[in-house]
Formats: C-alpha cells, sequence, structure tokens
C-alpha cells in the first residue's frame, strides 16, 4: 500500500536550489516544506551503487534524525560512451569549486578519446531517484528519466550542471536554452520533461493529494 504525505516534510538537502523547487512543487498540495539544512541535520554519506538507494540513504537518515516524514532526491548523469559515467559521481566530477564547465570540457574530452563525435553515439540521460522515508521505515520509491544527445561546444545560460551539453530528444534547444518553466514545469504551464519533473509527477501520483 502507499502511504500519503500529509502537512509537513522534511527536504534532506542542503542545495538551496533543490529546496526552493521542492517548495515550489509541494505547494499546490499543502504540505509545508522544511529543510535539512534549516533544521541543523548533518550530511551522510552517500555511500550507495546506484541514484535509488542514495536518495533512500539520505531521507532515512533525515526521517530517523527529525522523527518526520523525509524526502530526499538523487540525480545525475548517464552517458552511454563513457559507461554510464560520471552517473551517481555527477556533482564529484565538478570538484569542490563545483566547476561544471571543465566537468563538461572533461566529459568531451573522453568522448572524443572514444571516438565520440556523432550524434548516435553521444546518447545521454538523466535520472532523477526520489524517495520519501518515514520514521517508521516505511519508503515510497521512485525514479525517471530523460534521454538526449550532448552537444559541444555548451550552449545556454540557463540551469545548472551539465545543462548547456543536454540536448533533450525531440527539442532544438538544449536544457541551458531553456526556462525553468520548460524545463522542470509541470503541465499545464511547462513541458514536465526533466528527469525530476518526471519523477514528481509519478511521486505525487502515489503520495499526494491535491488540496
Ligand atoms: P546530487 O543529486 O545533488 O547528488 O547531484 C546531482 C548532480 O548531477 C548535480 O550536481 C549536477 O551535476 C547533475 N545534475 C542533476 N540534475 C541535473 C540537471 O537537471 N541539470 C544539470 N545537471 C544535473
Amino acid at each position: 500500500m502507499h502511504r500519503r504525505i500529509t502537512d509537513k516534510l522534511v527536504i534532506a538537502t542542503h542545495n538551496p536550489g533543490k529546496l526552493a523547487e521542492m517548495k515550489e512543487l509541494l505547494a499546490p498540495f499543502g504540505i509545508e516544506a522544511v529543510s535539512a539544512g534549516e533544521l541543523g541535520l548533518g550530511e551522510p554519506d552517500e555511500t550507495g551503487n546506484d541514484f535509488r538507494s542514495n536518495a533512500a540513504i539520505k531521507a532515512i537518515a533525515a526521517a530517523q534524525a527529525t522523527k518526520l516524514p523525509a524526502f530526499a532526491d538523487d540525480s545525475g548523469i548517464v552517458v552511454d560512451a563513457l559507461d554510464g559515467a560520471p552517473g551517481i559521481f555527477s556533482a564529484r566530477w565538478a570538484g569542490p569549486s563545483k566547476d561544471f564547465a571543465a566537468a563538461m570540457a572533461q566529459i568531451e574530452r573522453l568522448l572524443q578519446e572514444r571516438g565520440a563525435t556523432t550524434p548516435d553515439k553521444r546518447k545521454a540521460h538523466f535520472v532523477s531517484a526520489l524517495c520519501v522515508a518515514w520514521p517508521d521505515d516505511h519508503l515510497e520509491e521512485v525514479e525517471a528519466r530523460v534521454d538526449g544527445t550532448l552537444v559541444w561546444p555548451p550552449r545556454g545560460t540557463a540551469g545548472f550542471g551539465y545543462d548547456p551539453m543536454f540536448l533533450p530528444d525531440g527539442h532544438k534547444r538544449t536544457f541551458g536554452e531553456m526556462t525553468s518553466i520548460e524545463k522542470h514545469g509541470l503541465p499545464p504551464l511547462g513541458l514536465g520533461l526533466s528527469h525530476r519533473a518526471r519523477a514528481f509527477v509519478k511521486l505525487a501520483e502515489i503520495c499526494l493529494e491535491k488540496r
């Protein structure tokens, strides 16, 4: 049986961007979102082997610490020609200074080394795994992806991370060239295009009720 989220949800993130996005997504459902940062919670080590387990590690740690239902996500970009790299290490490839221009250049260098110069050899997808954990160990987990092709040079200054290099299938503009409503917004306002938007729609279906 799926379990519904009612009134209050801890968002297990220290990233203000992610918190703002979640608050926006949760508002229509009358859910009050408080962040792990606001509650002074630490960040557990992401020791899982996949997106799903890392999301669960973060959600479970926050639910246990607060005795409230807690939400966490894990995401990244998976490049086919690089055997799935950077994958769960997407944030780490940018280093402590969060230099995503360097991380994109690193991907491009590796693609060139492997002769991945035509679009068919430059396939990639973003993954978003979402988990809500309750203090009694109940979990709700969903995962979604968006497929696309990596372009070079990067295009656009919107978004974050690997957005300027990612051209979603069926579109002419990269995520870096799209507005946040186009990329993340849910229908009818946006296209519900991003991996996170798609995963959120799945989570809303099983855990949330419009109020
Ligand atoms: P985490 O989910 O905070 O562990 O980190 C995910 C990392 O994947 C981010 O730091 C970005 O590098 C990358 N990433 C995840 N989602 C997106 C996206 O929508 N656009 C661009 N990069 C993303």
